[in-house]
This record gives C-alpha cells, sequence and structure tokens, in this order.
C-alpha cells in the first residue's frame, strides 16, 4: 500500500509536470484520464480506456512521461500504456471538449497524422491558452502620440477599427521600449471591445518558438497548426527572436502565409525592418514587408515630455513641471526607462510624505542619472561618429562646413548633449571651440531628422546604443 501511495504521490508529480508542459486543454483530453495501474521490475503501467488513446499516448506522450518518471525515481526503466478492458468504444475520462487536432475522435482508428477537427469551441480553447495576457494600460487612449510614432499610431488603429483586412501584414518596428508591444495590445484590447466574436490572438515570438518546439517534440505539427486556423487577427510580437531557428522560421512562414491568404490580418512587430533582420531568410524578410511597413522613431524631448504629463495625470500625482522637464531631458534611451523614473520619484515621495521636488527628484534618481551618463566622454563620441560615417576625426572641430562633414558633427554634438552631463558651452568648447548656440542647433537639427528620416534616426540610434553599451 504504501509503495502504491508513492507511486500515486510520483504519479502526480510527473502529472504536475506534463500539465505544465503540454498546457491545460491536451492534458484534459489525453493525461487526465491515464491512471496508474502497477510499477514491477523497473516498468510502470498506465491504464487508458481505449486502444486509440494507448496508441496514442504511445506516440506522444510515453517517452516524456518515462524520462520524468525516471527524474522522479531512477528506477523507472520503462513506462507500458495498456488498455484497462477489452477495447470498448468510449469516450476518454474527463475529455468533454475535444479539441481541435489534438484529440481527434476516439471512434476512429488511429492515423498516422491526426486529421484536423474543425471545432470552432474547441480550438477557441486552445487559442485563448495561446495568447499572453493582455496590460491593462496599454490601450489606444493611454498612447502619447507624437512625431516619431504617429505612422505606427494611425496604422494600428486602422487596422484595430477596419473589420475587413487592410494592410496585410502589419509590420510595427522601432528600438526597445518605444511602444510596439504597447500598440499591438491596444488593438487587441480594441478589437475585443468593439468586436467580440473575432478572435485575436497575442503572443511574443518567443512565445511562439516554444510551442512549436514542444509541438515537434509531441510530434504534434499539425495540432500547431491548426491553433491558428480560426484566428482573425494574429500578432506575433519581436519576431527578431525567430531569427536564425531554421525549423521555427519555416514554420513560422508557413502559417503566415496561411493565414495571410485566408484574409487574416497578421500584426508582426521587431526592433528592425524586415530588410535588416538578421538571420531571416530572404524570402520571410521579402515577406515580412508586403504589407505596411511603421516604424517608431526615437523619442523627442516633446514626447517625453507628453509621456510624462499624461502618467502623472493619470496616476494623479502631483508634480511640479520643472521636474517633468526634467526628466524628459535626462532620460532619453527610452519610455520605459523614463516610467521606471516617475515610478521611484512618486514612491519616493509618496514614502517620505514630502512634496516632489527638482532637488528631491536629482537625489532619487542618482544612481540612474548617472548610469545613463554612464562615462562616455565626448572624445569618445566624437570618436566613435567619425569612425561610423567615415570622416577625419580631426574634422570634428574643424572649420569646415561641409555637409558631409557637418552633419556627422551634428549628431557628435547631440549625442555628447544626451549622453553626457557637460553643458552646452563646454560641448562647444571640446568642438573647435564653438558657440554653445551651435551645438543648441545641432541638437534641435539632429532631433528633426530623427523625426523626419528614418535610416538617419536609426544611424542615431545605433551609435547611441554602440556608445552606452
Ligand atoms: P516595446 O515593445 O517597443 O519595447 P513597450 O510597448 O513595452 O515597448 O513600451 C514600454 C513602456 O513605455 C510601456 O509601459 C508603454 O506603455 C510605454 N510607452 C511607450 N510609448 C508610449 C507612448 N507613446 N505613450 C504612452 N506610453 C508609452
Ligand atoms: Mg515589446
Amino acid at each position: 500500500m504504501s509503495v502504491q501511495g508513492s507511486l500515486d504521490q510520483q504519479w502526480a508529480r510527473v502529472r504536475g509536470r506534463l500539465k505544465d508542459e503540454v498546457g491545460e486543454t491536451a492534458y484534459r483530453s489525453w493525461l487526465k484520464p491515464l491512471t496508474v495501474a502497477d510499477f514491477e521490475g523497473g516498468q510502470v503501467r498506465i491504464v487508458v480506456p481505449t486502444r486509440f488513446m494507448r496508441d496514442w499516448i504511445r506516440t506522444h506522450y510515453a517517452d516524456r512521461i518515462k524520462a520524468l518518471w525516471s527524474g522522479e525515481n531512477p528506477g523507472v526503466q520503462s513506462v507500458e500504456i495498456v488498455v484497462a478492458a477489452p477495447s470498448r468504444v468510449a469516450e476518454p475520462v474527463g475529455a468533454p471538449a475535444i479539441v481541435a487536432n489534438d484529440s481527434p475522435p476516439p471512434r476512429h482508428e488511429p492515423e498516422p497524422e491526426p486529421l484536423p477537427v474543425s471545432h470552432h469551441g474547441g480550438s477557441e480553447d486552445r487559442a485563448d491558452e495561446l495568447t499572453a495576457p493582455l496590460d491593462p494600460r496599454f490601450t489606444f487612449e493611454n498612447f502619447v502620440v507624437g512625431k516619431p510614432n504617429e505612422l505606427a499610431f494611425a496604422a494600428a488603429r486602422r487596422v484595430a477599427d477596419a473589420s475587413s483586412v487592410t494592410f496585410n501584414p502589419l509590420f510595427l518596428y522601432g528600438g526597445v521600449g518605444l511602444g510596439k508591444t504597447h500598440l499591438m495590445h491596444a488593438i487587441a484590447w480594441h478589437i475585443r471591445k468593439k468586436d467580440p466574436p473575432r478572435r485575436v490572438i497575442y503572443l511574443s515570438a518567443e512565445k511562439f518558438m516554444y510551442q512549436f518546439i514542444r509541438a515537434l517534440r509531441f510530434k504534434d505539427t499539425m495540432a500547431f497548426k491548426e491553433q491558428f486556423r480560426s484566428v482573425d487577427v494574429l500578432m506575433i510580437d519581436d519576431v527578431q527572436f525567430i531569427s536564425g531557428k531554421d525549423s521555427t522560421q519555416e514554420e513560422f512562414f508557413h502559417t503566415f502565409n496561411a493565414l495571410v491568404d485566408q484574409n487574416r490580418q497578421v500584426i508582426i512587430s521587431a526592433d528592425k525592418s524586415p530588410s535588416d533582420l538578421e538571420g531571416m531568410e530572404e524570402r520571410l524578410r521579402s515577406r515580412l514587408g508586403w504589407g505596411l511597413v511603421a516604424d517608431i522613431h526615437p523619442t523627442t524631448y516633446e514626447l517625453r515630455l507628453g509621456i510624462l504629463q499624461q502618467k502623472a495625470d493619470r496616476i494623479g500625482a502631483k508634480i511640479p513641471p520643472k521636474v517633468l522637464e526634467f526628466l524628459a531631458h535626462k532620460i532619453t534611451s527610452n519610455v520605459r526607462e523614463l516610467e521606471g523614473a516617475l515610478n521611484r520619484i512618486v514612491a519616493h515621495a509618496e514614502l517620505v510624505g514630502r512634496a516632489i521636488t527638482l532637488e528631491s527628484a536629482q537625489d532619487v534618481l542618482h544612481d540612474l542619472l548617472r548610469a545613463s551618463n554612464r562615462r562616455v566622454t565626448i572624445e569618445e563620441i566624437q570618436k566613435k561618429v567619425a569612425e561610423h560615417f567615415n570622416i577625419r576625426l580631426a574634422d570634428m572641430s574643424s572649420a569646415r562646413r561641409a555637409r558631409a562633414v557637418a552633419r556627422p558633427r551634428q549628431v557628435a554634438m547631440y549625442l555628447a548633449k544626451q549622453l553626457t552631463q557637460r553643458s552646452l558651452p563646454e560641448i562647444g568648447r571640446k568642438f573647435g571651440d564653438r558657440d554653445h548656440t551651435t551645438v543648441m542647433h545641432a541638437v534641435r537639427k539632429v532631433e528633426e531628422l530623427c523625426g523626419s528620416d528614418p535610416a538617419f534616426a536609426e544611424d542615431v540610434e545605433l551609435l547611441r546604443r554602440m556608445l552606452e553599451g
């Protein structure tokens, strides 16, 4: 009895692990009905109600059960699946919802590859299991629109409002923390509210990959594809993570094509434009760029300030405009950090029960500000920028005004302003004794160009990252 007792406990743990791996629905259909009969001579015998289930479990889950079980108990050398009674036609116990393709009707003889069952309710389960939770704050209402993100915002709105497919795919791209995920969630919220029957799936490319690899392991790629069949809108976030993984890429490509062919809306995000996605197959790259490609540019001061104001209003915090301006000025890397800084200031003020001032803000963010001015020197900036644009370092301080050297010089001034603590006059001095108004002009010019010229914005962003990293 005690052996059986501990056997049952082991089985409970194995089942728990399996459930985590295969998900609730597959678990309910396939694994829950299993019972453990006995353990003898290193072999565990598991009983299933039907022959069909026996075969299915053998091909799909037995190896995994064995592996998990020997992890629990090294004495377990094999797992045998047996049918309880003479094979009667019976519904698997505890599997009321026959789900898409990983549970074909048990009445049929087993087939090498199971046939998909078009059972809408069923695949809904699967889909809802697949989709990642949505952040309630990530709505269109909470998204502040400015020059750098107006195209992406307009495209997202359009897709969310349209009842038929507009641009397919919509490809959103931009640096870290600039609002890609926010916009995707906003689309999903909007559709859910406006048109609940439309099926929206949002998931990260990592999760997509994970699901697919799991399907491969359980030899269940048909079920994997089936999950996406009844989807109206599919969003995959951060597809740069798919690059390099050959089979996943292939699968992604097929899923993608199938959905686009069926006129389903696909929305993709990445940190680069389709053509710049390295490690991605050419045909996939070009396919991704077929619809509308909308980029989100690095934030401008105005946008940062707008976001801070909105956020402060939303949390009902009284923050002097000076403090918001200071933050918008100092924290330029991305919106996520900007929000983080604001939260910290507010939390601190509440904690110590004092009003927020410029001094307290500087104090609280002391480490963060130092990190964002991470020891980068103006000399380093000049050197990197000169290399990048292929001009002589001496031209950073020379009097030459040709565009080919003047523009890189402006970029270097801009970066010096962003990445160091130096004042405008100090920066000016380092650039061949130029006036502080020249530096100010350079900063404005570069911000303006970042807003109007995506390639230029990318250059600047790239340089910034190189210098910061
Ligand atoms: P990404 O997916 O591009 O890395 P996120 O969408 O996760 O970035 O955005 C990071 C954070 O910044 C989120 O909290 C998001 O709400 C916020 N954010 C980004 N852009 C905006 C914006 N324009 N207005 C309001 N919040 C924004
Ligand atoms: Mg994101």
